[in-house]
This record gives structure tokens, C-alpha cells and sequence, in this order.
């Protein structure tokens, strides 16, 4: 249990309701969950009343998830499969070392309110069950970058060539395999300075902040190697347009890491890679201004913040 209940991991503790003395038409038990450092309603868990078998336990990140953060959610024991329901999106649990898990991304443009995540679980003997429990989306202070005019219009795209590539990246983060390749901890590809925020916004001559960054931007030298966030496989090293030589890493479980304007690739489609080991080198190739690496996080298709991967900020 070490690794998924480390620091920061809100234990959503299973006490078996007194199961009455049988009779009537009472199919299903109520299992109250204890929810220790958490607020709002109590999650309830419900299974079969004739089956004998230890009823689950629900293993949440924090509770509270800011806008661009990550959930980690891990069904602790008899289960063969499940699925978690949150944010609109439905996701499979995977194999973890010592539970079923999947972690969900908080889009950048979610709602800051309250949320209630749905665990559908199937249990050894055949049953199934559910679970449920409730994360509260916080806003963001997001930082905002101030261009003039002209500065905003050197960053101009085509919209046809800006659609090619978010085709082509929507493509390579809905890659969904059912293997854990990624382990604690994650590492930071370069150890530099944070030049642009995930999520930031932008505003041209005072106008109203839109958009959000995708990614964290890391200054550095060109050149500097660049390593691998966590264990995966390459599924992208190619030139684009916007990212220029950019790699995307598949973690497993739905999770991906995307390195973008690299000056040259150290890995090919298709290769495996370990943590730490280097993928390429900082550069200044596509829609670039100066030596940097555009680092990226998705997780299924929804782009969170890296940096909250090694700063323990998600509560994992
Ligand atoms: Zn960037």
C-alpha cells in the first residue's frame, strides 16, 4: 500500500454497514465510506448482500483539485476492472502495483465548483459495485502574458496549419494502453528556468486575457539534453509546424508527456525509454523565440500541469 497511500493520499476508509438478518427483499447493502480530512457528503459505496467478499476501498489524491491539476483515483481490493466517471469523460482502471487506478485531468476551463466522481467496480466473484465521492475544482490564479500589437502578430498562425497539428496531436494523446509503464517519481526533463507557466493567458494591448499555454516552458541552452519525465514509449518524434521537433512519450493509463522545439531527437517513433534518459536536445525550432522546451502533460486528451507532477502540488 506505501506508494498509493503516500503523503498527500486521502485514505476513503470502507466500514460494512450491519447486514440486518437477511429476509425480505433487501438486495444491496449501503457501505458507508469514512472520508477523514475531507468535506461534503459522505460517499457511499453499494454491493451485492449475498455475496461474502471485502468490499473495496476508494484511494483519492486530494479532494480539492485546482483548474489544470490531476486526480489520482485507486480502487484498493477485490476488483478485476472498473471505470471512473468525472468531469464528462468515463475512464477504464488500469493495474497499478498494489491497486486498480486512473488519474483524470482537470481542464484548464473547468468550472471551479464541486464535482462528484463515480467509480463503477466488477469484484472477483463476477458482483459489481460502485463507489462515489465528491472533488471541489478551485480556480486558478492563472498568470497572464502582455504583448502589444506587434508582438502579437509575429505569433500569428494559420488556422489550417495551428488545425493540422491539434488534429495530429488529439490523435497521439487519445492513445489509451492499458499497460503502467510510468513510475514515482516524476523528474523535470531540464532543470531551468520556468519562462512560461502552464495555463497561461494572453492579452495584446490590454485586451481581455484569452486562451491558455499548453504546456511549461523551460529556458535553456541550445543543446542541453532533455530527459524523459518517467518510463513510456515514443509514439511521436517528428517536426511540426508550431512545436518544431517534438516528441510525445506514452506513460500508460492514458497518460502522455509531449516535448516541443527540440533541436534534435535523441529517440524514434516506436522506441522505449526510461526515466531520465535523454530524448533530445533544447532548441529553438517552430514557433519559437529563443532556446526553450515547451514541456507537456495530457492526460486522456486533456492537458494538465507538468509542473504539478514533480512539485506534489496535485497531492500525489
Ligand atoms: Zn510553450
Amino acid at each position: 500500500m506505501r506508494q498509493w497511500l503516500a503523503v498527500g493520499l486521502v485514505v476513503v476508509g470502507l466500514a460494512l454497514a450491519a447486514c440486518g438478518s437477511g429476509g425480505g427483499d433487501s438486495p444491496a447493502v449501503v457501505v458507508q465510506v469514512k472520508t477523514p480530512s475531507v468535506g461534503g457528503p459522505t460517499p457511499t459505496a453499494t454491493i451485492d448482500a449475498s455475496i461474502q467478499i471485502e468490499p473495496p476501498e476508494l484511494v483519492t489524491s486530494d479532494a480539492a483539485v485546482f483548474q489544470g491539476g490531476a486526480v489520482l483515483v485507486s480502487v484498493v481490493g477485490d476488483i478485476t476492472g472498473g471505470e471512473v466517471s468525472l468531469f464528462g469523460g468515463s475512464h477504464r482502471l488500469i493495474q497499478g502495483d498494489l491497486s486498480m487506478f486512473t488519474f483524470i485531468g482537470v481542464p484548464a476551463e473547468q468550472t471551479a465548483g464541486d464535482y462528484t466522481a463515480e467509480v463503477a467496480f466488477r469484484l472477483l466473484n463476477g458482483t459489481t459495485g460502485s463507489l462515489s465521492t465528491t472533488f471541489t475544482v478551485l480556480a486558478t490564479d492563472w498568470t497572464v502574458d502582455a504583448l502589444t500589437f506587434d508582438e502579437g502578430k509575429q505569433r500569428f498562425l494559420d488556422t489550417q496549419v495551428t488545425a493540422d497539428e491539434e488534429a495530429q496531436l488529439r490523435e497521439a494523446f487519445s492513445t489509451d494502453t492499458d499497460t503502467k509503464l510510468w513510475d514515482w517519481p516524476w523528474l523535470l526533463p531540464y532543470d531551468g528556468p520556468v519562462t512560461a507557466r502552464f495555463g497561461e493567458q494572453r492579452s495584446i494591448d490590454g485586451s481581455e486575457p484569452e486562451g491558455h499555454h499548453g504546456g511549461t516552458d523551460i529556458g535553456g541552452p541550445e543543446g542541453a539534453p532533455v530527459a524523459a519525465a518517467n518510463h513510456g514509449t515514443v509514439v511521436l518524434a517528428r517536426q511540426m509546424a508550431l512545436r518544431g521537433n517534438y516528441v510525445v512519450i506514452d506513460h500508460g493509463g492514458g497518460v502522455l508527456s509531449g516535448y516541443g522545439h527540440l533541436s534534435q531527437f535523441a529517440v524514434a517513433e516506436g522506441q522505449t525509454v526510461e526515466r531520465g534518459q535523454t530524448i533530445g536536445h533544447i532548441g529553438n525550432t517552430g514557433l519559437s523565440t529563443g532556446a526553450h522546451l515547451h514541456w507537456e502533460i495530457a492526460i486522456h486528451g486533456v492537458l494538465v500541469d507538468a509542473l504539478r507532477f514533480v512539485d506534489g502540488s496535485n497531492g500525489f
